[in-house]
């Protein structure tokens, strides 16, 4: 097993000292239940043929198919996949999705790739992992670097070779191709809703609270736009390039204007005098609420004494490392963990599945509805739970899913169950 994922399945000690659980859930949820690695043959646009190296895993399915997206980057190996489906499979818990967890991903530079090229590949990873995957087994999503339009390939693919149309095997697809309302904004606008209902108990308030977000694509956008309007002071966002800051504050979609008529923050118009910062410097720059809503690994053991915000809302997956979270919890700076935080995409990707199997779809209004009804509780009930065994967010969220994992393993069948 790698670092990264050794790492990520220590969390499960920590929570299950908190729970009266069979050992045999957790020597369960230790391993993954299945992983596929396949190498992708794929005619180049000049006729030579490359291989790229692809990855699934199916983490967990107590709950229900396993559910999580495709990455593709260089960097994609087996850890990083085994990593991300293990906190999928927590994440779908947290939010009560009748899913498990799982993940994939392409070891591919997309820059390097023509559009023929990108189809080809996509069309070549479903082919390669056609029986793992399915409506009712594994339903991939988009992650990094994939998109609407990559989904609509494999959707494609994966209906061609089964021979009728099959929209539920893949979720994050465009509207017409049986996409889902609501899909585009609820990451950003699932943190925001754990956020404005834990106010109180985080002692911000719209009037007074000024928020950092790092990045500024579509999770940072949307969360940074929805928290503006209600009142928040946005004085920071960044890109892979640098951060653009004003304690004065910024309008984010005048932001996102500039950004896409010039491909830069540098420039962007902000309330007061912005300037240009780098990206590290804006992690530690004052503020209340600090978002990392970019990438893993942000927030690490060389920079987490100098943070500056009392609350951290992790909208990245895996944006702080666990030496981090153990200074930011000392310090006592309280981190809503991704698993809460940015649990908001998943559950309007299980209603887009929901409505693709009814063959029946909502509008926004019942959309956004429903995703509040269940982030909502979720984030109040993990709370409770920190506030009642005196642990951080994190642990809370961790035991809370564990909990629901542990009763499923449990009533499929375990030792303890039958004794009783
Ligand atoms: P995106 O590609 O739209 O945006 C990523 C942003 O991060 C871009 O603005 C990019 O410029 C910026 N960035 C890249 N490297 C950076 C760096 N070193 N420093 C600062 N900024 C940097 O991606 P997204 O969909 O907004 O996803 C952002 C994060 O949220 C990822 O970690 C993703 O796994 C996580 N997430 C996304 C969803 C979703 O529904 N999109 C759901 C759950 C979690």
């Amino acid at each position: 097993m790698g670092e990264m994922f050794n790492k990520a399945r220590k969390r499960l000690k920590t929570a299950a000292k908190h729970l009266d659980i069979d050992p045999e859930v957790i020597e369960k949820l230790r391993y993954p239940k299945e992983t596929l690695a396949a190498s992708l043959l794929v005619r180049m646009d000049d006729g030579s043929r490359r291989v790229f190296k692809a990855f699934r895993c199916r983490y967990d399915d107590s709950r229900g198919p396993t559910k999580g997206g495709i990455r593709y980057h260089p960097a994609v190996n087996m850890d990083e996949v085994m990593t991300l489906a293990f906190w999928m499979t927590f994440k779908c818990a947290v939010a009560n999705l009748p899913f498990g967890g799982g993940k994939g991903g392409v070891a591919v530079d997309v820059h390097k790739l023509s559009r023929a090229e990108l189809e080809r590949l996509s069309r070549a990873y479903v082919k390669a992992f056609a029986t793992f995957i399915g409506p009712d087994r594994d339903i991939p999503a988009p992650d990094m670097y994939t998109n609407g339009m990559v989904m609509g390939w494999m959707v494609d693919e994966y209906s061609s070779i089964v021979g009728y149309p099959s929209p539920a095997v893949i979720t994050g697809k465009p509207i017409a191709l049986g996409g889902s309302v609501g899909r585009e904004d609820a990451t950003g606008r699932g943190g925001y809703l754990v956020l404005r209902h834990l106010e109180k108990e985080l002692r911000l308030s719209p009037e007074r609270s000024r928020v950092i977000v790092q990045g500024f694509g579509n999770v940072a956008f949307w969360c940074a736009k929805l928290l503006a309007a209600d009142g928040y002071r946005i004085c920071g966002v960044s890109d892979s390039r640098a951060g653009l800051y004003d304690p004065d504050g910024m309008d984010p979609d005048a932001v996102l204007d500039h950004k896409a008529k010039t491909g830069r923050l540098d420039g962007a118009p902000t309330k007061g005098k912005g300037r240009i910062v780098s990206n590290a410097d804006l992690l530690t720059t004052e503020c209340d609420v600090l978002v990392p809503a970019a990438m893993e690994n942000q927030i690490v053991e060389e920079n987490a004494d100098r943070v500056a915000a009392s609350v951290i809302l992790e909208l990245a997956n895996g944006p702080t490392t666990p030496a981090a979270d153990e200074i930011l919890n000392k310090k006592g700076v309280t981190i809503i963990p991704d698993i809460l935080a940015n649990a908001g995409g998943v559950t309007v990707s299980y209603f887009e599945w929901v409505q693709n199997k009814a063959g029946f779809y909502w509008g926004l209004e019942e959309v956004q509805r429903r995703l509040k009804d269940i982030m909502v509780p979720e984030a109040l009930r993990i709370y409770a739970i920190g506030r009642d065994r005196a642990v951080d967010l994190r642990t809370a969220a961790y035991v809370h899913a564990l909990d629901r994992i542990g009763k499923a393993i449990a009533a499929h069948g375990t030792k303890s169950f039958f004794a009783g």
